[in-house]
């Protein structure tokens, strides 16, 4: 069993109540490898990057399980480059720049070999670059994963719609939902968006926790409270990771499971925010997410006598 990850690997640069930092490795299939690594030691990377990207970089995915054939490096082309500025709540930002760089003819390859995976993320990345991923399976995967983002949904509308056709989950956090919806209450947002084409919703609300929606039930996650946040950036992406990490290693995509792997991928986003970039992820070990899940149990536990 493995992932397929498509995704961006970028260059980010990040402001945050707490600091700032030069260029540092980013991009949602970063986060989303290095999060799902601590559930499955098989996963294929799609992505496309400049020869100014670090070969450390790259090492330090492959010391992750991840396999980079399908990597692409463009020769005298520069990396998608991504910077955001947090407000104090944290919960919000501004992107200050997007340079695609890279991106802009990025054409997937999906090496034979990854062609019948079974679990397909398919992170934030141009719509119509993840419907050529989709197109290029030799079967439909068990279980289609797309994350988006308003940028996306303010240049490539109609290819986002399209791509929504034929997924199972689709992440996107409140602000998208109401975007892509036009509707305000999210449970209204969380219908008309079900009727696009995914068969589950999962919509991020940050230190809010998340709510996984199908058409008959909901599930709320919360969020653990954190002493500190430091840098928002990859909380998405990684909550991803563990969420379709969970579900490979479980290989149980019922709505029973999927409430589990929210949970799983709460706790990975928890870790993430508290260091810039993805410096937490690297330096975590499978026993602190343990007890991490253990806070999650005790937070959302509660006796009561309904005598
Ligand atoms: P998240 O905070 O989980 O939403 O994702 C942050 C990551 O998304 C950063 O590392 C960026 O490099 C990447 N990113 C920012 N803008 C885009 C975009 N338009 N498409 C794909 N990835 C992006």
């Amino acid at each position: 069993m493995s992932i397929l990850v498509v995704g961006t690997v970028a260059f980010d640069a990040i402001e945050t109540p707490f600091g700032k930092t030069e260029k540092i490795v980013g991009g949602a299939a970063t986060y989303i490898c290095m999060s799902s690594s601590f559930f499955t030691k098989e996963i294929n990377l799609v992505s496309v990057v400049g020869d100014d990207f670090p070969k450390s970089a790259i090492k330090k995915l492959k010391s992750k399980f991840v396999d980079v054939a399908g990597l692409q490096v463009k020769k005298g082309e520069r990396t998608f480059f991504w910077s955001g500025r947090y407000h104090n709540n944290m919960n919000n930002r501004d992107t200050l720049e997007t340079q695609l760089n890279v991106l802009e003819n990025f054409n997937p390859i999906i090496p034979d070999k990854y062609k019948n995976t079974e679990y397909l993320m398919l992170g934030n990345l141009m719509p119509g670059v993840q419907k050529k991923v989709l197109n290029q399976m030799i079967k439909r995967p068990k279980l289609i994963v797309l994350d988006t983002m308003n940028f996306w949904m303010d240049h490539f509308m109609e290819d986002l719609v399209e791509a929504l056709k034929n997924i199972d989950v689709l992440t996107i956090n409140d602000e998208e939902a109401r975007q892509l919806s036009g509707e305000y209450s999210l449970v209204k947002a969380a219908k008309k968006i079900l009727k696009m084409g995914p068969k589950y919703l999962i919509i991020k609300k940050g230190e809010h926790g998340a709510l996984l929606f199908n058409k008959k039930e909901v599930f709320f996650a919360p969020a653990l409270p954190l002493e500190e946040v430091v840098d928002p950036t990859g909380a998405g992406d990684s909550f991803a990771g563990g969420f379709i990490g969970y579900l490979e290693k479980t290989n149980d995509i019922s709505f029973e499971n999927m409430k589990r792997a929210v949970i799983y991928g709460s706790a990975l986003a928890s870790f993430c925010v508290e260091r810039f970039g993805t410096e937490k992820l690297d330096e975590i070990t499978h026993k602190q997410i343990k007890f991490r899940l253990k806070k999650f149990i005790e937070l959302v536990s509660v006796d009561l006598n309904l005598e």
